[in-house]
């Protein structure tokens, strides 16, 4: 007999920057989700399914869950990042080869209160110099844990992906597959249209702007074979508009060259894109600005 099909939700949830996004991406086999350099690229939850043959995996992309809590958004993203603990049938721990901190730490305690089966994934192999180290560190960070399974793998080289996606899919209920097989994700064009403008910000611009700013699809319009996109870039302060913008222009039109390319790619048609950017006084703490950016829970 056949073995039986299986599908399911997996939350994918560990610290800002040890590569969640880069994992469901690879299972996917498409960029869905935005990754870059930077701590707290991915703000929203993103559903990226994977269909095997034998099973379907729901991955739920979060932003990392993080100690610091002080501005809206920020207590935004750690809502996004626990509510996807509810309704999973799994939940994939991801840390970094060789390191264990104080907020792997929380992203444990937060899976184990949830109390659903958790796999460890320890990201970045190909990055550790001493490949002996790893048995030892496995043995220490999951003495005391409870782990149905645990991973080491490279999301970036795309190493370990197929063992992980056989234990996942061993985990899910028995059921058909929840979405059509060509599917790979629930968010609309639009809503990656604005991720992959502000992916370009995150890689961008330097340390502090990027937190700063959010991205708004004023317009999405299809024209025959192409995509007319309209975006405007909100900052925070006026000072940083000149900053976005850069000498002559020159970094807002790299910023819209980037997302074009990557809009080009994602949705295999041609792209039109018009950018703005605009001020709009302390986003990131207001409330009602948030709502209107899309981040309401
Ligand atoms: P997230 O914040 O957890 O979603 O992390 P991202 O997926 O955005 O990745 C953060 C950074 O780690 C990016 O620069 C990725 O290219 C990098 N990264 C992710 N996975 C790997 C990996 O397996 N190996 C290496 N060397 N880098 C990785
Ligand atoms: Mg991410």
């Amino acid at each position: 007999m056949p073995a039986p099909y299986r599908a399911g939700h997996v939350a994918v949830i560990g610290r800002p920057n040890v590569g969640k996004s880069t994992l469901v991406n690879a299972l996917v086999g498409v960029k869905v989700s935005i990754v870059s350099p930077k701590a707290q690229t991915t703000r929203h939850r993103l559903l990226g399914i994977a269909t095997f043959e034998h099973g379907q995996l729901l991955l739920v992309d979060t932003p990392g869950i993080h100690a610091k809590l002080s501005r809206a958004m920020n207590r935004y993203m750690n809502r996004a990042a626990r509510g996807a603990l509810t309704d999973v049938d799994a939940a994939v721990l991801v840390i970094e080869a060789g390191r264990w901190t104080d907020e792997d730490g929380l992203a444990y305690a937060a899976l184990r209160d949830a109390g659903v089966p958790c796999v460890l994934v320890i990201n970045k192999v190909d990055r550790l110099k001493d490949k002996t180290a790893l048995l030892p560190f496995i043995a220490e960070h999951t003495r005391e844990r409870e782990f149905a399974a645990v991973h080491p793998l490279s999301a970036l080289k795309g190493k370990g992906l197929r063992e992980l996606a056989d234990t996942l899919i061993g985990l899910m209920p028995e059921s058909p597959p929840l979405y059509g097989e060509d599917e790979i994700t629930d968010r609309s064009e639009r809503f990656l249209a604005a991720e992959l403008v502000r992916e370009q910000l995150m890689l961008r611009l330097g340390e502090e702007v990027p937190y700063s700013t959010t991205v708004e699809i004023e317009s999405f319009e299809e024209d025959g074979e192409l995509l007319r996109i309209a975006a405007v870039i909100w900052v925070e302060r006026a000072g940083q508009k000149p900053i976005v913008i850069g000498e002559g222009g020159r970094r807002l039109k790299a910023i819209g060259t980037g997302a074009r390319e990557g809009m080009q790619k994602l949705f295999g048609r041609k792209v039109f894109l018009k950018l703005w950017c605009k001020v709009r006084e302390g986003w990131s703490d207001d409330e009602s600005a948030l709502r209107q950016f899309g981040y309401a829970e």
